[in-house]
């Protein structure tokens, strides 16, 4: 079977979760296969072999069980976005919308220094919300948003326009 339709079959949709009207896409039955998850590594991280990457963000939750394997792949570090209130340290924020009310992601405020090349990573690419955040605060901490990558872009909502002012380099292993 070829990669698209491996990983196809582990993704199970969900519809009406976690609200009615959204088709839920779980993730969580690729990590069954430990040859699909080092396929779906190597392909997130070859795009970026030759960016010279520092850093990799990964956004909670689902971004943290690819991003550090990401970053083992492309020798780089990885740091750990989450939502308000649960990093321990002093941290930097960035507030954005979503479709009903408003959110907070941050990241400990030296998690980032000046100059530092990064590649933002998570499961999903929805309306691209969060992840234009996670490039917002990568950006006030003095870093250079080098591209994104998910593993899965729902197409129809058109989240990489809201990314391309930040980096045109947006990578997903399946579309939707
Ligand atoms: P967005 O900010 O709209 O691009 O939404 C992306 C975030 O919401 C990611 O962290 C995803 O994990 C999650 N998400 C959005 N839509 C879905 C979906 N249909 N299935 C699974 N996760 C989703």
């Amino acid at each position: 079977m070829i990669f698209e339709e491996r990983l196809k079959k582990a993704i199970h949709e969900v519809p009406d979760f976690p609200e009615p009207g959204i088709i839920f896409k779980d993730i969580t039955g690729i990590w069954h296969d430990p040859e699909l998850v080092r396929e779906c590594v190597q392909r997130l991280a070859a795009p970026f072999e030759k960016d010279n990457i520092h850093k990799i963000i990964g956004i909670e939750s689902r971004g943290f069980l690819m991003g550090p394997m990401i970053a083992q792949a492309l020798n780089c570090s990885f740091v750990t976005v989450r939502k308000k209130g649960k990093l321990p340290r002093e941290t930097l924020h960035v507030n954005y919308e979503l479709e009903y009310g408003n959110a907070t992601i941050e990241a400990h405020q030296d998690a980032i220094v000046v100059g530092d090349r990064v590649l933002i990573h998570d499961d999903l690419l929805a309306t691209g919300g969060t992840a234009a955040a996670a490039a917002q605060l990568t950006k006030l901490m003095g870093g250079q948003v080098v591209g994104f990558c998910f593993i899965i872009q729902l197409l129809h909502l058109g989240g990489a326009a809201k990314l391309q002012s930040f980096s045109p380099k947006i990578i997903s292993l399946i579309d939707y």
